[in-house]
């Protein structure tokens, strides 16, 4: 019987390389802070028990996101050009007093009283949105604190910050030939609102977190993170921004409002060509790990003293792994 294949070959085709998209922040700054975190995380995508820290950033930059389209009348063009709340700051007993009354109507199920002030408006939007995603405030005095530090920013920094914002959320990425780099700058700021330039841009990151409290590790991958951005403005824009300008939101925290800026709130993280080559090259190095990490499953916890005490207490790894209390562990509740 002849072979109607005999003699056919049929070459394999090219092999194409997928490149994947790595965000410098949800991936590259996450794996830097713990691989085994990330890796439980980012790539198996367990829910975290709480999630406390994801709630507390986002609701600070999605409220402050609010603000500046409240400003530029993105929303409502009859609150073009007026500060939120007019700058007013509500007290501690007020806010909680609003948060009482918000849940004795909710659980009553009769009509919701009227948020007291823009912001709080706007935070209860956004809080909704987070609980319908299962991300919740643990503790009523982290939504406090949280009312507290964005009346306090749009007090302070509103008047003269708001109508220098050019755009928010600005979307940056770039080809690095093996993988796609992308990242989305919180705030740019130009000096004029007419012709925006490039050149005369600032570049700002909201973290919400304090100064002092961060680990020198995490304070350095910051650093990188901008000047990465500060790249990736390049590539886009053919210039470089003029600043990059890290805000620690969590130092306005306390009992009244800041008169002027605290001084550990605003860091201007410099963006010399060689700096910026410098944390190029170690977030690429940083890319190949998390790449190594896949292909061998492996996914290590930051070394004790790499990472905050107060960072691995909000961990659900946390019984299971030794780097937290200096390297002890965390003494099981069970069996
Ligand atoms: S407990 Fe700390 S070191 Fe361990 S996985 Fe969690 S964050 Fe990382």
């Amino acid at each position: 019987m002849p072979k109607p294949f005999n003699g056919i070959s049929i070459p394999l085709p090219n092999s194409t390389l997928v490149k994947r998209r790595y965000s410098v922040t949800q991936d590259v700054v996450s794996f830097r802070h713990c691989a085994r975190q990330y890796g439980v995380f980012n790539v198996y995508k367990y829910a975290p028990a709480h999630q406390t820290q994801i709630y507390f950033g986002t609701v600070l930059h999605q409220v402050l996101d609010r603000c500046h389209a409240h400003f530029h009348g993105r929303v409502d063009p009859s609150t073009k050009g007026s500060l939120p709340d007019e700058g007013k700051v509500l007290s501690e007993e007020e806010i909680h007093e609003y948060f009482g009354e918000l849940k004795s109507a909710q659980k009553a199920v009769t009509t919701l009283p009227p948020p007291p002030s823009d912001i709080v408006r706007y935070f209860i939007q956004v809080e909704n949105g987070l609980n319908s995603q299962g991300i919740l405030a643990i503790r009523s005095d982290t939504r406090v604190q949280a009312v507290n530090i964005l009346q306090y920013f749009n007090a302070l920094e509103g008047p003269t910050l708001y109508p220098r914002v050019t755009n928010t959320e600005h979307r940056l990425q770039a080809d690095q030939s093996n993988h796609i780099l992308h990242g989305v700058v919180d705030l740019l700021v130009d000096s004029t609102d007419e012709m925006v330039d490039p050149a005369n841009c600032e570049m700002w990151d909201y973290k919400g977190s304090t100064r002092l409290g961060l680990n020198p590790k995490d304070l350095q991958t910051y650093e990188f993170q901008m000047r990465v951005y500060a790249y990736l403005y390049q590539r886009k824009h053919g210039v470089l921004p003029k600043k990059a300008v890290l805000y620690f939101l969590n130092e306005l925290n306390g009992p009244t409002c800041p008169t002027k800026r605290p001084v550990n709130a605003l860091l201007e993280v410099s963006i010399e060509p060689d700096e910026i080559q410098i944390a190029i090259d170690e977030f690429t190095k940083t890319v190949g790990q998390i790449e190594q990490s896949r292909l061998t499953d492996t996914w290590e916890p930051a070394a004790p003293g790499e990472i905050s005490e107060q960072d691995c207490k909000t961990c659900d790894c946390r019984w299971d792994c030794k780097t937290p209390n200096s390297g002890k562990g965390v003494k099981r509740i069970y069996p």
